[in-house]
């Protein structure tokens, strides 16, 4: 059977082409059978960063559990999906599987958690963290894999994705993020990732806490009307299937729900705006992808639930506050004792303040490696097990 893409409003001329692309850092020679933008999502696979999400928390630490998502995992399934919602719109697929596989290879250890820790020590000393712009660094400085650069040199449009995919930074407050257009929207393939980040993660928490047992259904299926109705739906088809079964097909007809209604939507607002051109949309006064009203308040309703029943469960947050705290001790340690840390970073720290590479250290780390360095410098005090599971 053919299969045709559901939506005649297709965006192809609104696509990022790599002709149109602001190049890299470092010009270099096309490449004879890949795009740029294909380059770019495979130096990103290649980077160690990229590696060490797998062993960085996205909700449950790997000392729960070793079978839920990871950031890693995570970041696949918002890739998949940012492939999909690309593909439907006519946008490139390329240039959005790039975005997305970089969209978190900033975060630091122990997840948003471990972002505001960071923060809050390096606001002590007038500094501050942001997985965006650690993101950046790490693509830009900290990966050394090619003898004519450092860096991954990406393209601009990666590099823009990078800064501009979750939020806008204000061109007075971040003068020298001037290059990335600041005042300017980012293309559709960036101002989609967000949203697909957002439904990849409501969807993947549920399915874990369902997992963990942490779920309360009714509560789920009475505060979620989006999630109820697809349930009953499932029910009333197969009453007598397994409910662990009826769940996951449920948690599938969100998704698509939301993504389907994602690609609608951004379809109806570019074709509304009358804009026709990248260009236009960099200057349209305000981002143009998104989901319908009505399905973003049903999507905030399950985000909201997450967060009042999962994210402050205690199973969740007192081994992440454990974690934390390994943190914050390491951070004072390695600022106050001079070759702590490995020669490399111990030489930056000669030239660029303490703190600044403690915390481009820090930020570094897997779960694992902070808290083997936190058992080699203090023992094992805080380690104990979680006792709630
Ligand atoms: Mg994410």
């Amino acid at each position: 059977m053919e299969r045709t893409i559901p939506y005649p409003s297709s965006l192809t001329k609104l696509a990022m082409r790599e002709e149109l692309s602001r190049g890299r850092r470092f010009s270099e020679p096309h490449h004879p059978y890949r795009t740029e933008y294909a380059r770019d999502r495979d130096r990103i696979i290649h980077a160690r960063a990229f590696r060490r999400l797998e062993a960085k928390t996205q909700v449950f630490t790997s000392r729960y559990s070793d079978h839920f998502r990871n950031r890693l995992t995570h970041t696949l399934e918002v890739t998949q999906i940012a492939r999909t919602v690309s593909t439907a719109l006519g946008l490139n697929s390329e240039l959005a599987e790039a975005l997305a596989l970089v969209h978190d290879i900033g975060h630091p250890p122990f997840g948003h958690a471990g972002e505001r820790k960071l923060n809050e020590l390096m606001q002590s000393h007038g500094a501050s963290f942001d997985h965006n712009l650690h993101a950046l660094r790490i693509v830009e400085q900290f990966e050394h894999r090619y003898l004519e650069f450092t860096g991954l040199n990406l393209t601009f449009e990666v590099r823009e994705g990078i800064i501009k995919h979750s939020r806008d930074y204000s061109p007075v407050a971040c003068p020298d993020l001037a290059e990335y257009l600041l005042d300017l929207r980012p293309p559709l393939e960036s101002q989609l990732i967000d949203w697909v980040d957002e439904i990849a993660y409501n969807t993947a928490d549920l399915d874990d806490a369902r997992e963990a047992e942490l779920l309360d259904f009714d509560l789920l299926r009475a505060e979620v009307p989006l999630f109820a109705q697809a349930y009953s739906a499932v029910d009333r088809a197969h009453p007598a299937a397994r409910e662990k079964l009826k769940f996951s097909e449920a948690l599938k007809d969100v998704l698509n729900v939301l993504a389907s209604d994602l690609i609608e939507t951004t379809a109806t607002r570019a074709k509304a705006s009358g804009v026709n051109s990248v260009d236009e949309i960099r200057h349209h006064p305000h981002r143009l992808a998104g989901m319908s009203n009505g399905v973003a308040a049903e999507n905030a309703r399950l985000k909201q639930f997450l967060t009042a029943n999962l994210y402050s469960n205690p199973v969740i947050t007192e081994d992440r506050d454990r974690s934390i705290e390994c943190l914050e001790r390491l951070f004072h340690f390695y600022l106050s004792k001079h070759d702590s840390m490995p020669p490399d970073h111990e030489q930056s720290a000669l030239a660029v303040p303490r703190h600044i590479v403690v915390c481009d250290y820090i930020a570094g780390m897997t779960d694992q490696f902070l808290l083997k360095q936190y058992r080699d410098h203090f023992g094992s005090a805080a380690m104990s097990t979680p006792t709630s599971a």
